[in-house]
């Protein structure tokens, strides 16, 4: 069977799907790997990297996508500009589609449509259940820890202060303070982080355990006596709070927002819109200067100020709303996407090549689109 590995083409994304390292191991299991000229670019990979690998390189993307049994991404398939015709488009009929496609997203709901209609067999590295077995897959994780990291590098290059204690002899700077909201793997990268650098840390999650997490990398927990019959449902995630609830939140958070230097928000609720935790009226209580990094925008966001893909300044408060954080740290997000997509792939044709196996859990979560059926039930809501 053959792979392709198309260049990615939305604007600012440098990432690729697959590295030299995993092209040989596809190899060694019978695949054959084709490469778009200039895949790896952003990565730092070239085109002679990919060939001493083992993969061919293929100057024409159209005829690449008309040979490929299985084309691995990074994106969902969106237009390409230089070949005017969307990437569903160049799809062969019956071949394999394994990338990144939200396919709940109403923005994805008709890219989603004509993979059904090509009778495209597509599956979202976004839907890999976290079960122990999927973990060496589990994509979401591992973007949440690029982006928990890269968040507060983000936000330390717009704070006008030095992050650590620093001794001079004019006297002591005192070190910066962080208020991390959301504590899933996004949150716990970002604490680590701004640890590293010497930050002083607090964080706020309406599951207790995350506060456990948080306080075992150092951060200090702020305390929310929410009923976790309340805050906590199906398989230990979040549930959405109801308008009392968050209201308290708020009133919570509003509290802490005067000592903050940097906030980072990454409050989530699987499948839903993310619950507002700051208001454009809280953000008047911060420190001009102040960075808030809304790492939930995709989402909506957790702070009704933020504008999605660009920095907007409120009272002299930062507001980040750049979208696409792992892709700004290409090499590693590519190298950590590249080795979870090469052990779903794996996963998927454990029975043989050819033989994707439907009967497995991983492949059944991850499936969207299969013998001209939408399957997904995530994206079968959305829908209706
Ligand atoms: P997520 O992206 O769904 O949500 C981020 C965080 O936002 C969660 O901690 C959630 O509790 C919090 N949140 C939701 N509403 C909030 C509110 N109103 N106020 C404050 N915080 C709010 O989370 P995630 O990164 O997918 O992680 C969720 C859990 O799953 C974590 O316990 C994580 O450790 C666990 N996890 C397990 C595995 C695995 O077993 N393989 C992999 C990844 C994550």
């Amino acid at each position: 069977m053959r792979i392709a590995i198309p260049k990615e083409i939305l604007p600012e994304e440098k990432r690729v799907a697959a590295t030299p390292e995993t092209i040989k191991k596809y190899i060694a299991l019978g695949f054959t790997v084709e490469v778009e000229e200039g895949a790896g670019e952003g990565v730092l990979i070239s085109d002679n990297d990919y060939r001493n690998a083992g993969a061919t390189i293929a100057t024409d993307v159209e005829k690449m996508f008309a040979a490929a049994d299985i084309v691995l991404k990074v994106k969902q398939p969106v237009h390409n500009q230089q070949k005017n015709k969307h990437e569903v488009e160049m799809l062969r009929e019956n071949s394999v589609l394994i990338t990144f496609l939200h396919p709940a997203a109403p923005g994805n709901h008709a890219m989603i449509r004509n993979l059904q209609k090509k009778n495209i067999t597509a599956l979202t590295m976004d839907g890999i259940p976290r079960i122990s077995r999927a973990q060496r897959m589990d994509a979401l994780s591992s973007m949440s820890a690029v982006t928990g990291y890269k968040s507060v590098i983000m936000a330390a290059d717009r704070l006008p202060k030095f992050i650590p204690m620093i001794g001079t002899a004019i006297g002591t700077i005192k070190p910066a303070h962080f208020l991390v909201i959301g504590i899933g793997v996004v949150g716990l990268q970002a604490i680590a982080t701004a640890k590293r650098l010497g930050g002083v840390v607090k964080s706020l999650d309406i599951r207790k355990n995350a506060a456990i997490e948080a306080d075992s990398l150092g951060a200090k927990p702020i305390e929310f006596d929410i009923p976790q019959e309340l805050a906590v449902g199906n398989g230990g995630y979040a549930k959405s709070l109801d308008s009392d609830w968050l209201v308290k939140e708020r009133r919570l958070i509003a509290g802490h927002l005067g000592d903050a230097d940097v906030v980072i928000l990454s409050a989530l609720v699987p499948g839903e819109i993310a619950p507002i935790l700051i208001t454009r009226e809280m953000i008047q209580a911060m420190k001009p200067g102040s960075v808030v990094i809304d790492v939930s925008v995709d989402q909506g966001g957790n702070c009704d100020a933020t504008e999605p893909g660009i920095f907007v300044e409120k009272h002299g408060v930062h507001i980040c709303g750049i979208q696409n954080i792992p892709g700004r740290m290409a090499v590693h997000a590519s190298w950590l996407y590249a080795n979870n997509l090469y052990y779903y792939v794996e996963n998927l044709f454990k029975k043989g090549p050819g033989m994707l196996d439907f009967d497995d859990e991983i492949v059944k979560c991850s499936l969207v689109t299969h013998n001209s059926r939408i399957v997904h039930e995530g994206a079968l809501k959305a829908m209706q």
